[in-house]
């Protein structure tokens, strides 16, 4: 939200108007309670439609990297446990959802080489969590299809009845065959706020451009999913390796405080390949 007058026009009829830990303007129609709702019904469905791993050794791993991760996030963020769940598919990709949720799918074990990488993954997508990203993204679809109407704002600002909308807003990408990347200034912010929690997790936050420079290196011709909602590039890279300034220290702190329990998650050398095939659109499509 670059206009403070569209800010302040807003703001005028709601409580709208918030400010991200970077520093942007946010505009956020929802609640915490709707996104929570939304990120939890969308979990249960996923649950319900793509196979979970049962493998033993790729779940424990998963849960370590993950646990360190959310160990360390804010409270304020989520009150409770995060629920973790390593889904069995070959596609690459990783999500957070609001109410405490994470989705790992084994596709995206065979990109990150190990534990710190991963953990990478998982703290960028729990940045898009704690910056609320999802609120932003749903509450631009909202005035955009109010077309910025007075009426339209006053009237509908809490209703949510399009699940398109949701699972876009949320980040779930081409699972339900709606794709909407994140905004540029969206994948900016989950990066640093990322690197930043990988770190204070005891994570080496130089992992995260090795992460972004491999992810780049994937399959040019069709990238997979979550390269086409996340982009790897130059400027990101650039930015991520500027940013170890501020993240090198915390992980060399919480390295020093520890005295030598850091986590040690390991990687399991064979992640198994899937048994059954999602009952979700789109996804066969990916290899
Ligand atoms: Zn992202």
């Amino acid at each position: 939200m670059k206009n403070p007058s569209y800010c302040f026009f807003i703001l005028f009829f709601v409580t709208a108007c918030s400010t991200s830990s970077t520093g942007r303007n946010q505009v956020s129609l929802y609640s915490d309670a709707e996104l929570n709702n939304m990120g939890v019904n969308s979990f249960k469905q996923m649950k319900k439609e793509i196979p979970i791993s049962t493998d033993k050794a790729t779940n424990e791993f998963v849960h370590c990297v993950a646990d360190t991760i959310t160990k360390n996030v804010p409270k304020s963020a989520h009150q409770g446990e995060w629920e973790i769940v390593v889904f069995d598919s070959v596609q690459i990709n990783a999500f957070a959802l609001p109410g405490g949720k994470i989705g790992v799918y084994t596709g995206i074990l065979n990109v990150t080489e190990d534990q710190h990488q991963l953990a990478a993954i998982i703290g960028h997508e729990v940045g898009h969590v704690l910056e609320h990203h999802s609120n932003e993204r749903l509450s631009a679809n909202k005035l955009s299809n109010v077309g910025l109407m007075v009426a339209g704002i006053a009237l509908g600002a809490s209703d949510v009845d399009n699940k398109g909308l949701w699972v876009a807003g949320l980040g779930l990408g081409v699972q339900y065959g709606v794709i909407m990347p994140y905004s540029r200034a969206h994948e900016s912010e989950a990066d640093i706020v990322g690197q930043d929690l990988m770190a204070r997790s005891g994570f080496d936050p130089k992992a995260s451009i090795k992460l972004w420079k491999n992810m780049s290196k994937l399959n040019k011709d069709a990238p997979p999913e979550f390269m086409s909602t996340h982009p790897a590039n130059q400027t990101r890279i650039k930015q991520l390796s500027e940013h170890l300034a501020i993240s090198q220290p915390y992980y060399l702190t919480k390295k020093n405080l520890s005295q030598g329990s850091l986590p040690q998650c390991v990687k399991p050398k064979i992640i198994p390949k899937p048994k059954r095939k999602s009952t979700v659109k789109g996804e066969t499509k990916l290899k």
